[in-house]
């Protein structure tokens, strides 16, 4: 079954977009969510295939454009191109994004190692049809020992898929113990957030370790992937999340690595930073990774006041000279948007602010030039004058 995509849809697939929404087609009657099937233009000419979903916004993600079988040898090429990469990027390392969706040309498709186990999301229909054809492949192309499903993310629930999580294939330890850098991290790939972990943020933890000094505030910490790394170079280091589990996580993966110079606190970070900036403290380095405050673009407006009061707090008490590595993973803020909002920040501080790097989520989360979507991430290191 052939679908058709109107002109603006095909001129945006011509620019390279993967997507075409639901108000750019019209799906034939009968066409089934999950499907994969040739996509013409409205003259008829072949544009390439793609995956159907009939509950989304999103109708069609483009997955090839030739008109070769998307079977066994389609998944199991493309699996294998994107382990090649990570192999290539990170020789010798056992944790990352081995498979980013539609940024290693497998919309839908999650897939994160974590050393010899997996943790995957099927995030579209058409993967989660597939899982049976696509688990052997994973396992095959990984060599790895059990896979945990993770198809517990909320962006499921627009596609008219259920949560579900559990496990795949094989068996699974927990925790699972990972390496980032020198340290050590035991992650729950059942219980833990996403995946697991925040597998993104991997060499930014890193990164943030070598300009941390002083004493040292981790906002939203999580396992304390930042902490840990910071406080190897900190006099102290204080360590903030609102959930329990996580901060429980954060104790034991400082006990595990020998580091007592972390003090962990199970709190509100907006009411933390408040308190913080009323008792005058100071701090020479601050992290702040908050979950998404503007998950969708109705959000947009409440979203980026949420991130500019936590960096405006966090330039307050930051010493001159002192790092703020700051992060939003809404893909609906863009750079722009996240350096106007960190401008006005600094306005209300009071304070000239440097930029000192520009990052984003790590090399194995691959950014397709054409899907803005893919560029979700931005971390930046700045500078307190
Ligand atoms: N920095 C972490 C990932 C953070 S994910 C890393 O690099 O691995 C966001 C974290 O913020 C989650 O652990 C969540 O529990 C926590 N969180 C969400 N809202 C919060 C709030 N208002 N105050 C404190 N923590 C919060």
């Amino acid at each position: 079954m052939t679908v058709t995509v109107s002109p603006r849809g095909a001129s945006r697939w011509a620019a390279g977009h993967p997507w075409i929404y639901r108000t750019d087609t019209r799906l034939p009657q009968g066409i089934a969510s999950g499907a994969i099937v040739p996509v013409q233009d409205a003259r008829g000419r072949f544009l390439g295939q793609a995956c159907v979903s009939l509950q989304s916004k999103i109708a069609l993600r483009r997955i090839s454009r030739s008109d070769q079988p998307v079977d066994v040898d389609f998944f199991r090429q493309h699996i294998a191109a994107a382990a090649q990469l990570r192999r290539n990027l990170y020789p010798g390392d056992s944790a990352y994004r081995a498979i980013h969706g539609d940024g290693d040309g497998l919309p839908g498709l999650v897939v994160d190692r974590y050393g010899d186990w997996l943790s995957v999301q099927f995030l579209i229909p058409a993967m989660e049809q597939r899982r049976d054809l696509l688990v052997p492949l994973l396992v095959e192309q990984f060599g790895c020992k059990g896979i945990m499903n993770r198809s517990d993310a909320g962006v499921r629930a627009l596609e008219g898929l259920p949560q579900e999580k559990g496990l795949l294939w094989g068996s699974v330890p927990d925790p699972v113990v990972i390496r980032e850098g020198q340290l050590e991290f035991a992650v729950s790939l059942e219980h833990g957030q996403k995946t697991g972990s925040f597998l993104d943020q991997r060499e930014n933890h890193v990164v943030a370790g070598r300009y941390a000094r002083g004493l040292a505030l981790d906002c939203f910490s999580y396992i304390g992937g930042f902490a840990l790394q910071m406080a190897r170079r900190c006099e102290r280091v204080t360590a903030v999340d609102s959930s329990e589990p996580a901060c429980e996580q954060i104790r034991a993966n400082a006990a595990r690595n020998g580091i007592a110079n972390v003090d962990v606190l199970a709190t509100n970070v907006f009411d933390f930073l408040r308190a913080e900036v009323d008792a005058a403290r100071r701090y020479d380095t601050v992290v702040l990774d908050p979950p998404a405050f503007a998950k969708n673009k109705d959000s947009i407006a409440a979203g980026l006041r949420g991130y500019k009061e936590v960096n405006l707090r966090a330039m307050q008490l930051l010493n001159p000279g002192g790092y703020l590595i700051t992060s939003s993973c809404s893909h609906h803020v863009d750079e722009a948007a996240f350096e106007t909002m960190l401008q006005a920040a600094a306005a209300d501080a009071r304070r000239e602010v440097q930029i000192i790097e520009k990052r984003g989520a790590g090399r194995d989360h691959p950014v397709l030039l054409a899907l803005r979507e893919t560029r979700y991430l931005k971390c930046y290191i700045l500078r307190m004058m």
